[in-house]
C-alpha cells in the first residue's frame, strides 16, 4: 500500500474555490503532493467514484448541494513551471496562466502575453482552449501528459484533440497533468509591455474585482454575446444576490449573497430573454457542474 502525501478534506465548501463564490461542499478534495502522489490517489479510487478536476475555478458553477464525489485540485499543488529548450515551457496543469505569461516574457519568449489576464490555471486553459486579444491555449501547445482514473500517464499530441472555439475534445476519462508549450523567441521587454496593456484593457472594459467566471456564454459566429444581452434590455438584470454586469453584460456577477441557484436562474433567463427578443440561442462557455462530472 502506497502512502499518500497530498490533503485530504472532507465536505470541502466549493464556494471557497470558484470565481463567482458558490457552490455546496463535495464529499472530498485533494491536493495532491505530486504528479506521482496523484496518480498513486487516482489508482486507489473506487472506479465508480464522480471526478471533478478543478483549477481556479474560474469557469464553473457548482450547484448550492455541492459535489458528491472527489474533487482534485490541481491549483496551489502541480505548480511546476520550467524553461524547455531554447523556447520551450513546462508547466505542469496547476500552474497559473498569469505566471506562465510572466515566466515566458521574463525568458524573451512571446506568443502567450494574453494568458495573463486569465485567472485560471494551465489545466483550466488546455480543457477550455482559453483566449483572449486573439490568442488561444492550443496553438501553443506541443504535447501534453494525461492521467487517467487508473492513474496512468499518457503522453499525447495536440493531434489527438479536436480543438475549437472554447471547447476541446480528447480521449474520454483522461485530464491533464502538464504541458509542453512552443513559443517565439522575441523582446522580453515588449512582451511585459503588452501584458500591461492588456490587463489595462480589461480593467476598463470588464468587472474585474467582482465574482464572476468572466464571459458566461460563447460569442456565436459574427456576433457578441453581450451585444445580443445589452441589446435585449438586460443589463442590469438581477434574480437574487446575480446581476447582469452593468460593465459588460456578457459577465454574472454575484453582488453579495447569489446563491448557484439564482446564478444558474439568471443564465436561463438570459438564454430565454435573447432568444425570444432576437432569434439567438446562447450557448454557455460556464461549465456548470452536476452530480458527477462537468
Ligand atoms: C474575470 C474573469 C475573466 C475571464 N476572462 C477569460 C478570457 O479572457 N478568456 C477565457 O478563455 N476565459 C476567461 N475566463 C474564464 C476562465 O478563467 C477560463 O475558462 C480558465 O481557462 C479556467 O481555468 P481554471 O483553472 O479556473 O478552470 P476551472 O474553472 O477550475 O475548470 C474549468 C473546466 O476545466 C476542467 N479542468 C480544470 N483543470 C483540468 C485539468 N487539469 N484537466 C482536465 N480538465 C480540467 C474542469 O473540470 C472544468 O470543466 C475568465 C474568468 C474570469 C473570472
Amino acid at each position: 500500500m502506497v502512502e499518500l502525501r497530498g490533503e485530504l478534506r472532507e465536505n470541502e465548501p466549493l464556494a471557497r474555490h470558484t470565481s463567482w463564490r458558490v457552490g455546496g461542499p463535495a464529499r472530498r478534495l485533494y491536493r495532491p503532493a505530486d504528479a506521482e502522489d496523484l496518480a498513486a490517489f487516482l489508482r486507489g479510487l473506487d472506479p465508480a467514484e464522480p471526478l471533478l478536476w478543478l483549477g481556479l475555478g474560474s469557469n464553473l458553477l457548482v450547484p448550492d448541494d455541492g459535489f458528491q464525489g472527489t474533487v482534485i485540485q490541481t491549483q496551489g499543488c502541480l505548480t511546476g513551471l520550467t524553461r524547455l529548450g531554447p523556447t520551450g515551457i513546462f508547466a505542469e496543469a496547476g500552474a497559473s496562466c498569469a505566471k506562465v505569461a510572466r515566466f515566458a516574457a521574463r525568458h524573451n519568449l512571446v506568443g502567450v502575453e494574453f494568458l495573463a489576464g486569465i485567472p485560471g490555471t494551465m489545466g483550466g486553459a488546455l480543457a477550455m482552449n482559453a483566449g483572449a486579444w486573439g490568442g488561444e491555449t492550443w496553438p501553443h501547445v506541443q504535447r501534453v501528459r494525461t492521467l487517467d482514473r487508473t492513474g496512468t500517464l499518457r503522453e499525447r499530441t495536440p493531434d489527438d484533440y479536436a480543438v475549437g472555439y472554447r471547447e476541446v475534445r480528447g480521449p474520454e476519462g483522461e485530464w491533464f497533468l502538464s504541458v509542453d508549450l512552443e513559443l517565439q523567441p522575441g523582446d522580453g521587454e515588449a512582451g511585459m509591455e503588452r501584458i500591461r496593456t492588456l490587463l489595462d484593457q480589461r480593467a476598463r472594459s470588464q468587472p474585474t474585482g467582482l465574482p464572476s467566471c468572466g464571459s458566461v456564454f460563447r460569442n456565436p459566429p459574427g456576433d457578441h454575446a453581450a451585444r445580443l444581452i445589452e441589446s435585449s434590455g438586460l443589463k442590469g438584470c438581477r434574480i437574487g444576490g446575480a446581476q447582469v454586469s452593468e460593465k459588460h453584460a456578457n459577465f454574472i456577477i454575484n453582488t453579495g449573497d447569489a446563491t448557484a441557484g439564482d446564478i444558474a436562474g439568471l443564465i436561463d433567463h438570459v438564454r430565454r430573454e435573447v432568444q425570444r427578443r432576437t432569434g439567438v440561442r446562447l450557448v454557455p462557455e460556464v461549465k456548470v457542474v452536476a452530480g458527477g462530472e462537468p
